[in-house]
């Protein structure tokens, strides 16, 4: 299996104050091409420092992170394209109130594309085309995800689940090699959860490179071919869905 992506020996510390939090301490882990892993831990195991830090939202404290072999660093430029090709969909899902659903999931694209068309000099009709495929691919990319008719409205006038997917649609739309879910349902009703839960299974499905931290322990097992158990801020255990819940080695797990 093609490597994505590889953690090595990440630490992360916090100085709050006088004292030191060590959220992680020397986590290392591979993702390979079309793998689902799944994070579990409790509250405060360092969860959400390893996603921020495997985007590079967060600078480690040592350790490096590679990129199909090759070191992210920590420049502009390399974060730049870094972020194009890692998505993150979080919790709280982010979106732009002002912006209508369309507009938030082409937004990033436009951004990129203008710059390349600037970069490159190309002409104004070769633009308009660039930026109306975009349009066009958007509106797909919403239909795969339930919302076509939900196109022309606000993030308001969604439901919590309405909007998670809508976060969804516009990381997919920067075609990202690997896809990072933080808790993607935890703000939701358990009704609606379900619905998300779907759209990430179709993903799954369809071979995207992912990693959820999630408290969704059925959907974990199901869908996920790797798990990834934290604690205090270590990786306790990994494994298959059948080593880690059939077989956890921890009595804590
Ligand atoms: P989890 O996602 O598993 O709940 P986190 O990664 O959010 O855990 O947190 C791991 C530890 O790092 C916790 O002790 C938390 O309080 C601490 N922590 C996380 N983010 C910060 C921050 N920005 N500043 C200080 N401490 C932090
Ligand atoms: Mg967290």
């Amino acid at each position: 299996m093609e490597t994505i992506l590889q953690a090595k020996d990440i630490s992360k510390t916090y100085h709050t104050g006088s004292v030191d939090v060590y959220a992680l301490k020397k986590c290392s882990v591979e993702f390979g091409k079309g793998e689902f892993t799944a994070i579990i831990g409790k509250s405060g195991s360092g969860k959400s420092t390893l996603l921020r830090c495997i985007n590079h939202l967060e600078t480690p404290t040592s350790g490096k992170i590679l990129f199909h072999g090759e070191e992210v660093k920590n420049t502009q430029s390399s974060l730049t394209k870094y972020r194009s090709q890692v998505g993150m969909v979080f919790q709280s899902f982010n979106l732009f109130p002002q912006y209508t659903v369309l507009r938030n999931v082409t937004l990033a694209k436009e951004l990129l594309v203008k710059e390349e068309c600037k970069k490159n000099k190309l002409s104004r009709e070769d633009k308009k085309n660039k930026l109306a495929a975009i349009s066009t691919e958007a509106i797909k990319i919403i239909e795969s995800v339930g919302l076509r008719d939900k196109t022309e409205n606000y993030p308001c006038e969604l439901s919590g689940g309405q909007q998670q997917r809508v976060a969804i649609a516009r990381a997919l739309m920067l075609s990202p090699q690997l896809l990072c879910f933080d808790e993607p349902t935890s703000a939701l009703d358990p009704e609606i959860t379900g619905e998300v839960l779907n759209v990430i299974r179709k993903l799954a499905q369809d071979g995207k490179t992912m990693l959820i931290v999630t408290h969704e322990m059925g959907f974990a097992r199901e869908v996920s071919n790797k798990v990834i158990y934290m604690h205090e801020g270590v990786i306790a255990e990994e494994g298959t869905p059948e080593e880690i819940f059939d077989n956890p080695k921890s009595d804590r797990l």
